[in-house]
């Protein structure tokens, strides 16, 4: 395997909770439609798929049969060897349950883990209490799951470093610094380099990506590539292109990072370079 160090792990995050087909008609909703995506997102050169399903209006929702159907047409994809991701928060005010079943019953290589909680754009809580992410600390360990923390403060990663000492989570962690979600630390390069900072102290060894919303993507993008990180694009965090250009697809996010990384004479990494950086088995 060649050196692992210049490689960059490309997540697509094709659908995340918000976008809607009013917003672009681009976004994937339906479980076909976004295995789809994925398929194609592979291709140009995403490792990770970062997998949020909706409910029949398209709304952010946790249904169980949409998450399996999802997983189960990506599987059926013998050619693609992606890795999957998925959510444990597509939405708000969701039951505990349905935000663990999709990961336990599927088992997924990885899920998000978001670790706090905060006011969520001005207008409702994100919820991620402390018995509630212990439990899915816990569980994520017992089905081999390796957690995705989100991150969308520097408070977050200090209970990341309180949950390796408790055991609830175990290191070397993969971090996911979400910014520019008001409520949230704001997209600049200065704060990409405090968090990454903060990290190398709370949870030393673990590896990181990161992705910014709205205004600052382009900057986190470039500043994450520049700083040796992995980033994460699509629709879930960016619906335009560039100001004023609705982006096509998700296929054309990953293949501008793909291209910014090789500018940078680094790579993209393969999912199975991926899973040996994550440590995957
Ligand atoms: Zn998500």
């Amino acid at each position: 395997m060649s050196d692992l160090k210049n490689k960059r792990i490309i997540t697509v995050a094709t659908t995340g909770a918000w976008p809607t087909k009013d917003n672009t008609p681009n976004v994937p909703i339906e479980p076909v439609e976004i295995a789809e995506e994925i398929y194609n997102c592979w291709k140009e050169g995403a490792a990770i798929a970062h997998i949020h399903c909706r409910n029949d209006e398209g709304k952010a929702a946790m249904i169980f049969e949409k998450f399996e159907e999802t997983v189960n047409l990506v599987r059926a994809k013998k050619d693609c060897d992606i890795i999957i991701n998925l959510t444990t928060s597509g939405g708000v005010n969701l039951k505990e349950e349905d935000r663990i079943k999709p990961f336990y019953e599927l088992k997924p290589e990885m899920a998000s883990f978001d670790c706090g909680t905060m006011n969520w754009q001005h207008t409702t809580i994100f919820e991620n209490n402390p018995a509630f992410l212990e439990k899915l600390g816990a569980l994520m360990q017992e089905v081999n799951v390796k957690p995705e923390i989100e991150v969308f403060d520097p408070g977050m990663i200090y209970n990341a470093g309180y949950y390796i000492k408790k055991g609830i989570l175990k290191a070397p962690l993969h971090f996911q610094f979400c910014m520019g979600v008001a409520g949230g630390i704001a997209a600049s390069t200065k704060n990409l380099v405090f968090m990454k900072d903060t990290m190398e102290a709370v949870a030393p060894g673990s590896t990181w990506s990161a992705f910014g919303v709205g205004a600052g993507a382009m900057e986190i993008t470039y500043a994450a590539i520049a700083m040796g990180g992995s980033i994460r694009v699509g629709m879930e965090d960016n619906v335009l292109y560039r100001k004023g250009e609705i982006a096509d697809s998700n296929m054309v996010f990953v293949a501008r990072a793909k291209r910014i990384i090789e500018e940078f004479t680094a790579e993209a990494a393969t999912p199975d370079e991926a899973r040996e950086i994550l440590g995957l088995k």
